[in-house]
């Protein structure tokens, strides 16, 4: 007798044909399939090639779609950290506001539209559920060639060991490589965006998301990740200037003008705030199977978003989420692939194409009827849909 589970629930995983995966790759994407297969009987092993767990100090804006897929997996309530929000307000990069408006509500009204967070601190919950849900993690771990069978797939890791599992689900991002074992043709291409990002201070005022327009760079904006934090950003050119100065002095110089409540930002970023800068890259694998035989890949494996709108991850969710619900249905694997597939791309579509249209029109402000700030409102309305 299994502790914990109802007899109803027993009797759906004896049903069940998929009891076994393997998840390949412990980002957002992978601790979440992880967690919902878990969370539905399945024993799922978990490969990161990473020996640690990273902990990026990143902060990551969590829209209210992600926010419903947190919840409905039960982490949403177990986030010690963070900061909930729905206002954003629109800029000019004087300072000058252009709206104050409401972030639509991309999980329903009974979430905020979004919550600032360090991505160490969503990750550091998703990694103890999976520890608690017994997936056995296997950390410096890589798979490096299946072979489909029609019942189950064998995995062969670069330790050389072959072990068989009845489906693997690949989330191993924007750099997959299992994108091309599956003769996938796509790679991820460059936007001609860079971005530079900092956890900094911020004042109790600044409780909303802010973008900030026209500025001397490209957009720059900052969102809320606690009562007494934000991470900020500026876009700027892809490749990082090489003028000597430290990343606190470059980011500083790139803000400098930013006014209004990024006066604040500048006057306090230091030397040991956390940043980065790093290119802005993409994909979208819209003309091909997600799948070849018993392997699938979700995440940013097949569609790295432009943050454009800060929906990548939230789509990521969604995928994992959606995929555990497919895969434990009864049926014919590849059928149930393929139609999760043929849901998944048309909500994707709707943020790559916005996402690649605020990246052009930052590249080329001058195009007529360039409307960034009613694009990305349009974008997130359609994505108040059900996933
Ligand atoms: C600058 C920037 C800002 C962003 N901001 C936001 C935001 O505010 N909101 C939002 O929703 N989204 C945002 N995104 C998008 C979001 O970060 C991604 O969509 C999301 O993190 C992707 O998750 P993933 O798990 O699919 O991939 P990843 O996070 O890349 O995870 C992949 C994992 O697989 C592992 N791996 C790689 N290769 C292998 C292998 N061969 N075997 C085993 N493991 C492997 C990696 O080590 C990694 O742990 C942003 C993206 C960028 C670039």
């Amino acid at each position: 007798m299994e502790p914990g589970r109802s007899k109803a629930q027993r009797k759906a995983i004896q049903l069940m044909t998929v009891k076994n995966v393997l998840v390949v790759g412990g980002g957002i994407t992978g601790t979440i399939a992880s967690i919902a297969l878990s969370q539905k009987g399945v024993k799922v092993t978990l490969i990161e090639i990473s020996p640690q767990w990273f902990g990026v100090g990143h902060g990551i804006t969590v829209q209210g779609n992600a926010l419903k897929v947190l919840d409905q997996i039960g982490a949403l309530d177990r986030l010690g950290a963070g900061f909930s929000f729905s206002g954003l307000n629109v800029y000019d990069a004087s300072g000058a506001v252009l709206a104050e408006t409401e972030m639509p509500h991309t999980g329903g009204q009974e979430y905020s539209s979004a919550m600032g967070i360090l991505r160490s601190e969503l990750q550091t919950t998703l990694v103890e559920m999976c520890h608690e849900l017994n997936v056995e993690v296997r950390l410096d771990t890589e798979m490096v060639a299946f072979e489909n069978h029609s019942d189950s797939v064998d995995v062969t890791f670069a330790s050389g060991a072959v072990e068989r599992f009845d489906i693997v689900i690949a989330a191993d991002g924007i750099r997959s490589k299992t994108r091309a074992l599956l003769g996938i043709h796509h790679d991820k291409k460059p936007t001609g965006l860079g971005i530079w990002r900092n956890v900094t201070k911020r004042s109790p005022e600044m409780s909303h998301a802010s973008v900030y327009f026209n500025g001397p760079s490209y957009k720059a904006g900052f969102t809320p990740i606690s009562e007494t934090h934000c991470y900020a950003y500026v876009l700027t050119d892809p490749k990082r200037v090489d003028n000597g100065l430290s990343n606190a002095q470059e980011m500083k110089r790139l803000l400098e003008g930013y006014h209004g409540e990024f006066d604040f930002i500048r006057e306090n970023i230091s030397e040991d705030d956390y940043m980065n800068f790093q290119a802005i890259e993409w994909i979208f694998v819209d003309d091909q199977p997600w799948h070849q035989g018993r392997v699938i890949l979700i995440g940013d494996a097949v569609h790295a978003c432009p943050p454009l709108i800060a929906q990548g991850a939230a789509q990521c969710s969604e995928d994992a989420l959606l995929l555990a619900d497919y895969v434990t249905r009864d049926g014919d694997i590849e059928t149930l692939f393929t139609e999760f597939t043929e849901r998944r791309k048309p909500r994707i579509k709707v943020v790559v194409d916005a996402s690649l249209q605020l990246a052009n029109w930052e590249l080329h402000p001058d195009t007529p009827g360039a409307n960034p700030a009613a694009l990305m409102a349009s974008s997130l309305a359609e994505l108040t849909k059900p996933a």
